[in-house]
């Protein structure tokens, strides 16, 4: 079959992607292995989605904001950091942003719900599902993927969202640099008795860290990053233990807190490919980053970069060119690391500093959130990376 590019995964990366291409005129084909019913109305997975401002614009640019409804959007107008037993925080206020929000949360089922309605019915989308990529090569002329029936699809151009554990990736032979914290993180939802005041609450405890995120109907996300060998203990941890502890950790600020969902856990491993690109073949979403989520940077990146990488194939297509090869899938590769790089390697070092237990860890970290908070400078720069209002 005929097709233009062949885009591996349809999460959430690989359906923005196919999306910001909407009237290019392209032929896009989109493989999961998931079934149709799972990407057209994906169960609840615990992932609470932190989005900023320029996220917002690309998503409304790209027709899946207005896919969400607005009762499932969540605001978060103040963020704390409190440090381990100390009594200081450091707090970012939207006010301070001159925004009527830091940022926005958004589930990720609704958010991979919208995707794939903004992509289902458009011009020159096919979706293949239920079917899996076994096999990725590419030569001077084409891309070739074959699925596990043995069919062999052929595209000028194959992009990779296939998550950040990549298998087209390693097929291609991208090294990647992947650092397995050895952590896993564990969420799900909470009703709060007092309210959640649109307030992100990041408490780095001892041993664990917890981030409380405000959701809709006064309920938040509960976010525990534990070492592995102790996360069996939290997810079988009886309800009401479970509660009273994460009360205690949040130093009952929401009074009566009571589990609302499953607890669900994910293994904490980060991910940057070396360079986004092979020959005919780009990388997209996690495939290319995938972030510790502490800085709740990962989407807000797959996001940028699908973005960055349709916007070089436009041009390509605008003069006539090849939109594999090497020149615009280059550029977009340099364009997009320019942000991820920092934003990663920034990211992995504050993980290491806040699990740290020794002496000089902890005096760094209360160093750093009264730096944070007094030195002006310093804060609207963490504010403007938070929130991406000025991107
Ligand atoms: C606990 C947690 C909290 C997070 N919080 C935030 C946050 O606050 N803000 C933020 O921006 N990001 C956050 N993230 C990150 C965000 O969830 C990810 O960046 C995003 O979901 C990645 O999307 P993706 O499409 O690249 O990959 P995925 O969602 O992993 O999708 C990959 C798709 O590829 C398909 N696939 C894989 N291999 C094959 C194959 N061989 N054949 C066919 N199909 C295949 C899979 O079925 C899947 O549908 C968080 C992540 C976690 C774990």
């Amino acid at each position: 079959m005929g097709t233009d590019i062949v885009v591996i995964g349809a999460g959430p990366a690989g359906l923005s992607f196919a999306r910001a291409l909407n009237g290019s005129g392209l032929a896009i084909t989109l493989i999961d292995r998931q079934d149709e019913a799972a990407l057209a109305d994906p169960p609840y997975d615990g992932r609470e989605i932190a989005l900023t401002h320029h996220s917002r614009r690309l998503m409304a640019r790209h027709g899946l904001w207005q896919r969400v409804p607005e009762a499932h959007i969540s605001l978060i107008r103040h963020a704390r950091v409190l440090n381990g037993k100390s009594g200081y925080s450091l707090h970012f206020d939207h006010r301070e942003a001159g925004r009527e929000t830091l940022g926005f949360m958004i589930s990720n089922h609704r958010i991979r719900k919208a995707a794939y309605e903004a992509v289902k019915d458009m011009e020159g989308v096919t979706l293949l599902t239920g079917a899996s990529v076994v096999d990725v090569r590419t030569d001077a002329a084409e891309g070739m993927v074959t699925l596990g029936d043995g069919t062999v699809l052929r595209a000028p151009l194959i992009v990779a969202a296939d998550s950040r554990f990549s298998a087209s990736r390693r097929m291609m032979g991208i090294p990647a640099n992947m650092l397995d914290f050895g952590r896993t993180c564990i969420v799900c939802r909470m009703s709060a008795e007092k309210p959640h005041g649109d307030t992100a609450l990041e408490c780095f405890h001892y041993g664990r860290t917890l981030a409380v995120l405000p959701l809709p109907d006064n309920e938040v996300s509960a976010v525990i990053t534990v070492g592995s060998d102790q996360d069996k203990s939290v997810l079988d941890q009886p309800e009401a233990e479970f509660n009273a502890d994460i009360m205690r950790r949040t130093g009952h600020r929401f009074g009566e807190m009571r589990l609302v969902s499953e607890r669900f856990a994910y293994p904490l491993v980060a991910v940057h490919a070396n360079r986004f690109h092979a020959r005919r073949y780009a990388l997209v979403g996690d495939a290319a980053v995938g972030m510790h989520p502490v800085t709740a940077h990962g989407f807000n990146l797959g996001l940028r970069g699908a973005d960055i990488l349709a916007e070089e194939l436009t041009a390509t297509l605008r003069t006539g060119g090849d939109i594999g090869a090497a020149a615009p899938l280059a550029r977009y590769s340099s364009r997009h690391s320019q942000r991820t790089l920092p934003l990663y390697h920034g990211t992995n070092a504050i993980v290491r500093l806040y699990t740290q237990e020794t002496v000089p860890a902890k005096l760094a970290r209360a160093v750093l959130l009264r730096l944070g908070s007094r030195v002006k400078p310093a804060k609207r720069l963490i504010m403007n990376q938070l929130t991406e209002t000025a991107a």
